[in-house]
C-alpha cells in the first residue's frame, strides 16, 4: 500500500522502569477506520499515550505522514494533526461547553476556528443547544460527543479515540459511531481503542488485538470477525 498515514515500528514503552509495549508494529493507512481491542491492560491506553506523546517511547519509531514523532512533545503531535479524545474524556466539567470546545483549538492560528464551531454544533445538535452549559451537566453520551467535538476543534487528519462506547447506552453507541463514520467519509482517519470487540470489528476496517504489551493479531475486521479464534476469545461464539 502508499505510505500509512501512520506507521509505528518496534515501539516499547513504559512506566518508570517497569515496561508495559514491547515492539508493537502498527499502520493505519490514510481515511482508514482502525480499531485496537485486547484485554484489560494489555497496554492499549499506553499505546495511545505513546502515539499523542504523552509518553515517550523509550525505542522505535513513531512515524505520522512521513515525519517522525518518537520523543516529540504533545503539542507538536497535535500540530502535527493527531488529536486524542482521552479515555474517561476529560472534559472540563466547570467550563461551558462552547469553552471545552475552543480549548481544543488553542494551538490554531488560522481563522476557521469559528466555523469550525458552528460545524461542531451541526454535528451535534445537543451541544450546539447547552453550549453555555458547564460540561459536568452532561449525560455520559453528550461528555463523549463533546470531547471527540473538542478532539476535532484541532482540525485533525487523525483522530485517537480511548474507549469509545464504555459506560454509554447501545442507541448512544450507535450514532456516535454513524458519526464517526460520516467524519472518515469525509476524510478523517480514525483510531478507535474500543472494549466491546462486536462494536470495534463492525465500525472499524481495520483491527490490531493486544495482549501483554504486544501486537498479537492484525489484519482486515471483517476477516478478524469471521475468525474462530478471535469469536471464541471475543465474541462469545463456540
Ligand atoms: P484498560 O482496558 O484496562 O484501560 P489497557 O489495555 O488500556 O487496559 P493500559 O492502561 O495501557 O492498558 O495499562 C497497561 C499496563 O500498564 C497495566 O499493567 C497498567 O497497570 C500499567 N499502567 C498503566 N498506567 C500506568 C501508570 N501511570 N503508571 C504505572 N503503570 C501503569
Amino acid at each position: 500500500m502508499d505510505e500509512p498515514l501512520l506507521r509505528i515500528s518496534g515501539v516499547h514503552a513504559g512506566y518508570g522502569d517497569v515496561p508495559v509495549l514491547w515492539g508493537i508494529d502498527l499502520e493505519v493507512a490514510r481515511g482508514e477506520i482502525a480499531c485496537l481491542v485486547g484485554s484489560n491492560g494489555a497496554g492499549k491506553t499506553t499505546l495511545m499515550r505513546t502515539i499523542s506523546g504523552l509518553l515517550a517511547a523509550t525505542r522505535g519509531s513513531v512515524r505520522f505522514d512521513g515525519r517522525e514523532l518518537a520523543g516529540a512533545p504533545p503539542e507538536q503531535t497535535l500540530a502535527s494533526g493527531i488529536a486524542q479524545v482521552p479515555e474517561g474524556r476529560r472534559l472540563f466539567s466547570a467550563m461551558s461547553i462552547r469553552d471545552n470546545l475552543l480549548m481544543g483549538a488553542y494551538l490554531r492560528t488560522d481563522t476557521g476556528v469559528a466555523a469550525d464551531l458552528e460545524r461542531m454544533y451541526a454535528l451535534f445538535p445537543i451541544l450546539g443547544e447547552r453550549r453555555h452549559q458547564h460540561a459536568g451537566t452532561l449525560s455520559g453520551g453528550e461528555q463523549q460527543m463533546c470531547a471527540i467535538a473538542r478532539g476535532l476543534m484541532s482540525a485533525p487528519r487523525m483522530l485517537l479515540i480511548d474507549e469509545l462506547s464504555l459506560g454509554l447506552a447501545p442507541a448512544i453507541v450507535d450514532q456516535l459511531c454513524d458519526t464517526l463514520r460520516e467524519l472518515n467519509r469525509a476524510g478523517l482517519t480514525l483510531l478507535v481503542v474500543e472494549q466491546d470487540v462486536a462494536i470495534a470489528l463492525e465500525l472499524a476496517q481495520r483491527a490490531f488485538v493486544m495482549d501483554t504489551g504486544r501486537i498479537t493479531r492484525a489484519g482486515d475486521a471483517g476477516t478478524l470477525a469471521n475468525d474462530p479464534a478471535i469469536r471464541e476469545a471475543y465474541l462469545g461464539a463456540l
